[in-house]
């Protein structure tokens, strides 16, 4: 089988012919944000023509009508799209009326990537930009909590399918709308964080011999990336560190299972295995390899102020600049885009501009995603595998210093 990944032949950054990349108000400089934004309105264009034919019924973030809500809805952020505000939201709004009549349908899911959390979460934000009453789905979010604090061993862990991509909803909302604590309140947080601890810890103590105090499965395999493992579900205990208790919590259950994640880290390359039990260095994506861990690593620097968090987190960076120009093209779960937020993720960090020069790049890259790919995927315009995510990540480096992987970043 070949490589996955194209030969990155772009100059690396180099110190000595050192440019200029962001203004005075930490937003890339006018020569690029111009150019940026004719490719989000091309690439835009396409998506939209392509929504119109599509009848699927597929309601998720991930693939489905919900991811193109969420894109909709970062683009209403940007300033160049100050005069379409209105249509922006018209348009999201529209979308996620057909999101909302869809959740019924197929296997009940309560994440915010693949589940109806996920719709409801966009909802309650869309209302509260057009100043509509919201707290009718914050409800309904509140009132699924019962299911993922069941024992159902049917639920997972990871962020999604399972537990942590519901927290995820939470600490989301609860960031960007203040009110929001009166019914998503503090206790509820709480309650969630203490599940997926406690599950973490029964399947360690089920396990002979295990000197990792959380174990999580998914699907019988110990993942280790961001989608479907260790890499997502502790960087989102992390962003809920707010909720932990030091001591018991933070110092004892999750800093020695994320030390045993980094440990894991090839020492050749700087990637990630995808599972425990596989031994090979193949995948360079967000969801299985280093482009996931990468985040875990960064927010590990700074909850605990350990360098070595930043060594390793830095050793994975110069590994992606290499193999991260994916085949499988220019999505954000596999993709190039997704990989580009690791270098935004140490620019915002470090703030060493070669990191944001690298993201840049991998931006630019971005801006071809049809060549840029050896196969189509399923679901072509989505968020997660698709244009959408392209769409997504280009606008999102905008301001490199608010960007945030979507679904998966809260607080920086
Ligand atoms: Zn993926």
């Amino acid at each position: 089988m070949g490589e996955r990944y194209f030969p990155n032949h772009y100059l690396d950054y180099n110190d000595d012919n050192e440019t200029l990349l962001i203004d005075g108000s930490e937003s890339l400089i006018t020569s690029l944000c111009t150019d940026f934004l004719r490719h989000i309105r091309v690439f835009l264009q396409e998506l939209e023509s392509n929504l119109t034919l599509s009848s699927s019924k597929d309601f998720t973030i991930y693939t489905g009508s919900t991811g193109i809500v969420l894109l909709y809805l970062k683009l209403y952020e940007l300033n160049a799209f100050e005069n379409e505000r209105q249509d922006i939201l018209r348009k999201a709004n529209s979308l996620i009326k057909r999101s909302l009549e869809n959740i019924g349908g197929g296997k009940e899911r309560y994440s915010f990537l693949c589940g109806q959390t996920g719709v409801l979460a966009c909802k309650v934000l869309i209302n509260h930009a057009r100043g509509k009453d919201y707290s009718k789905y914050l409800r309904i979010i509140r009132n699924l909590a019962p299911k993922i604090l069941s024992d159902s061993t049917e639920l997972p862990d990871e962020i999604l399918f399972g537990r942590s991509g519901f927290l995820y909803s939470l600490l989301m909302i609860r960031e960007k709308i203040e009110d929001s604590v009166q019914i998503l309140d503090d206790n509820l947080i709480r309650s969630l964080v203490e599940k997926i601890l406690k599950s973490g810890q029964l399947t360690s103590q089920r396990e002979k011999n295990s000197s990792i105090p959380l174990i999580y499965y998914w699907h019988e395999k110990a993942y280790v990336g961001a989608a479907h493992g260790y890499a997502g579900i502790l960087y989102i205990l992390l962003e809920a560190r707010n909720y932990l208790d030091d001591e018991k919590e933070l110092n004892t259950l999750i800093k020695p299972t994320i030390d045993f994640v980094l440990g894991l880290q090839f020492p050749d390359t700087g990637n990630y295995r995808s599972s425990l039990n596989n031994t090979e260095d193949r995948l360079v994506h967000w969801c299985h390899g280093s482009p996931g861990v990468i985040h875990l690593l960064s927010l590990a620097y700074q909850v605990f102020e350990k360098e070595i968090y930043l060594n390793a987190a830095i050793k994975a960076a110069d590994d992606i600049w290499h193999r991260g120009l994916l085949k499988k093209g220019c999505g954000l779960c596999h993709g190039t885009a997704g990989n580009g937020y690791a270098f935004i993720r140490l620019f915002q960090l470090t703030n060493d501009q070669k990191y944001l020069y690298r993201a840049v790049k991998f931006a630019e890259w971005c801006f071809e995603p049809h060549q840029h790919r050896i196969r189509i995927a399923d679901r072509p315009y989505s968020l997660f595998e698709g244009l959408a995510g392209t769409i997504y990540f280009l606008a999102d480096i905008i301001h490199p210093k608010q960007a945030r992987f979507p679904a998966f970043q809260i607080k920086f």
